[in-house]
């Protein structure tokens, strides 16, 4: 039986581009997909011709040497092994991608297998960790010291689950390769894919004695001390991560990361706004008309501010520099001291009379304060 000519077998013309090429051998592939034609001997046929035509002419140098020679040219060397032809193995790891990628058949080509580095364990997982910041922390950075429960490397096998450098053996399932090819039955027909070894998961190597401490895993649950250097200027619900600091692999894998989340524990006289620090300052009636020096809490401790006679309440002060670090580097907030002036809920028949006194004195009568606006409301100050 002659060859049919490659051009012919793709329906494509002889200056066919690569694209051209692949869409109408994915077009046929599935058209003579052997899941679609369950026991169907002309199909496979078919299926396999487009592959082995595919084969040549989407490869540059083996094309050149089909169009001077024709399957003359092709002989020993031609893509599947002398004629033979191709197999159902070749055709699904050498044109994975004509089926994978978007189409429905994705992820049965190509790889798959475990993220299992070759001769390492498995990675450890990640640990999440709270941790609770104070006001003062928070603007100057601060290093806790955490106790973590989690897996770490074996000491006495140093994470290697082996009893000593003797106990091993190559895997005889993957030869030490540690990967091995597998061929599947899908509703696709056949299909190869490399896949970490089962038998030794991906070390290519077996222990034969085991280590007595860690019973083999290269890891045992314990705790440790972990240092971590929060920076200044963190937010509440912030996550810092530090790199290998989560659980230890089994045996020699990569550890997990450690996660650690911000939150901000409430301080009892500030409320943080973003980078700045709002305090609300209570001054009694007497105080804010006669005006008086006080102490104000800051981040990291206490402020002497100066109010004026006649402040107003809601009148605002802003204290340069005492709000929070950015947390990029550059740039500090401010305190912003609010003013909130208390009227007695409670009198003395002292005091009640010597307010009845004042009631209708001309300075107490807020009448003019209309015209003297702009007195600093928390909108003015924030315009
Ligand atoms: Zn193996
Ligand atoms: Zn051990």
């Amino acid at each position: 039986m002659s060859k049919r000519d490659y051009y012919e077998v793709l329906g494509v013309s002889k200056s066919a581009t690569a694209d051209e090429l692949k869409k109408s051998y994915r077009k046929l592939a599935m058209k003579y997909h052997p899941d679609k034609n369950p026991d169907d001997k002309e199909a496979e046929e078919k299926f396999k011709e487009a592959a082995e035509a595919y084969d040549v002419l989407s490869n540059e140098q083996k094309r050149a040497q089909y169009d001077r020679f024709g399957h003359a040219g092709m002989g020993a060397s031609g893509g599947f092994g002398g004629g033979g032809g191709m197999n159902m193995e070749d055709i699904f790891s050498q044109f994975g991608d004509i089926f994978g990628q978007g189409s429905p058949f994705e992820g049965f080509f190509g790889g798959g297998g475990r993220r299992t580095e070759r001769g390492r364990g498995q990675r450890g997982s990640n640990i999440r960790v709270k941790v609770k910041l104070n006001f003062e922390e928070i603007a100057n950075g601060v290093q806790k010291k955490i106790k973590v429960k989690k897996h770490v490397a074996c000491d006495a096998c140093h994470g290697s689950g082996a009893k000593d450098s003797s106990s091993y053996q190559t895997c005889s399932t993957c030869h030490g390769q540690g990967s091995v090819r597998k061929v599947t039955n899908t509703f696709l027909g056949q299909m190869a894919t490399t896949q970490a070894c089962p038998t030794c998961e991906g070390e290519g190597k077996i222990i034969t004695a085991k280590c007595t401490k860690c019973r083999g895993e290269g890891r045992v649950y314990s705790e440790e001390v972990i240092s971590i250097d929060i920076p200044a200027g963190v937010t509440e619900g912030i996550q810092l991560s530090m790199n290998g600091k989560g659980n230890a692999g089994v045996r020699g894998g990569y550890a997990g990361d450690l996660l650690i989340t911000v939150e901000e524990v409430e301080h009892q006289d500030l409320r943080r706004e973003g980078i700045d620090v709002i305090h609300e300052l209570y001054l009694n009636i007497a105080d804010a008309a006669l005006g008086v020096s006080v102490e104000v809490p800051t981040i990291t401790g206490k402020a002497k501010i100066k109010i004026p006679k006649g402040t107003q309440s809601g009148k605002l002060f802003r204290l340069q520099g005492k709000g929070f670090p950015n947390i990029n580097g550059y740039g500090r907030g401010d305190e912003i001291v609010e003013v909130k002036v208390y009227t007695p809920t409670e009198l003395s028949s002292e005091e009640e009379s010597l307010l009845e006194k004042l009631r209708d004195s001309p300075n107490f009568n807020p009448g003019s304060v209309k015209e003297k606006k702009g007195n600093g409301s928390f909108f003015d100050f924030f315009k």
